[in-house]
């Protein structure tokens, strides 16, 4: 059984920001968007996302008898201004860093347990969610309270039970809402992400989902899709931040 606090503490420890446990079971909420995401075609040809989706929704059928989710979150510097390269490209790979943390952890820990950045089928995002990290927005991002959405996450899928797991958190009433400050729910009326896209890449309305095909971060990773005529870049060669500073969950941090 491991110990909560301890985790979050050693976390801490090997350079994480900071760190929280979700109880490893289904994200039955998450899979019908993820569904209907893959039937509008918006993954834009990226075949992982079509493959392991079950798995996706599940850490038990990526660690058989998997009973938590260790959700860690690096920090980084939001950008001092739009165009040319994207915050999160501007620091040391991260991948790697990451996997060293998450390496150092698992060893500090004594545990088994599958380390997770990005390349394994794991919705990493949901599951800081569910580790009461924070919550996701419209721009299908996770909002933290602390860095906004300038984060970047790893987990260990382990079996071990942990001491305490969080209850759903209430998310944050929005910021950015001037007609009614007071609105409690997380993006409430908020399109701010929306319109700042110049390639609406986002969807205004339903659950947060992308059009990968229209997302200028698809086209400047992918160099291998060429740029579609009409759509615009707006000064990035890689990645793009536009929908993150148009956020005032991140506006108030900065
Ligand atoms: S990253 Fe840029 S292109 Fe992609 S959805 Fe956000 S604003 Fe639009
Ligand atoms: S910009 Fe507004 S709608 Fe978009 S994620 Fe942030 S709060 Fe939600």
């Amino acid at each position: 059984m491991l110990n909560s606090d301890d985790v979050e503490r050693i976390a801490l420890e090997v350079g994480f920001d900071a760190c929280g446990i979700a109880r490893a079971d289904a994200l039955t909420d998450e899979e019908y968007p993820l569904r209907s995401w893959l039937a509008k075609g918006w993954n834009a040809g990226l075949s992982y996302m079509e493959r392991n989706v079950d798995m996706r929704m599940d850490p038990r059928l990526l660690v058989p008898g998997a009973r938590s989710v260790i959700c860690c979150v690096s920090a980084y510097s939001p950008p001092s201004s739009a165009g040319g390269i994207a915050a999160y490209a501007r620091t040391r790979e991260y991948h790697k860093v990451i996997k060293d943390m998450l390496f150092r952890l698992r060893e500090r820990l004594g545990i088994d347990g599958k380390l997770c950045c990005d390349t394994v089928p794991i919705s990493d995002k949901h599951w800081a969610a569910r580790a009461g990290l924070g919550f996701i927005g419209r721009h299908t991002l996770l909002v933290t309270p602390q860095w906004g959405t300038w984060v970047n996450l790893g987990e260990i899928v382990t079996t071990e039970e942990c001491t305490e797991y969080p209850e759903n958190p209430e998310p944050p009433e929005n910021p950015g809402n001037p007609e009614n400050p007071a609105l409690p729910d997380f993006c409430s009326h908020c399109h701010r992400c929306v319109n700042a896209c110049p390639n609406h890449a986002i969807a205004p309305d339903g659950p947060p989902m992308i059009d990968v095909s229209r997302c200028t971060a698809y086209y400047t990773t992918h160099h291998s899709r060429p740029i579609p005529p009409g759509h615009i870049t707006a000064g990035y060669t890689q990645g793009c931040d536009l929908c993150q500073l148009a956020c005032p969950h991140n506006n108030r941090r900065q």
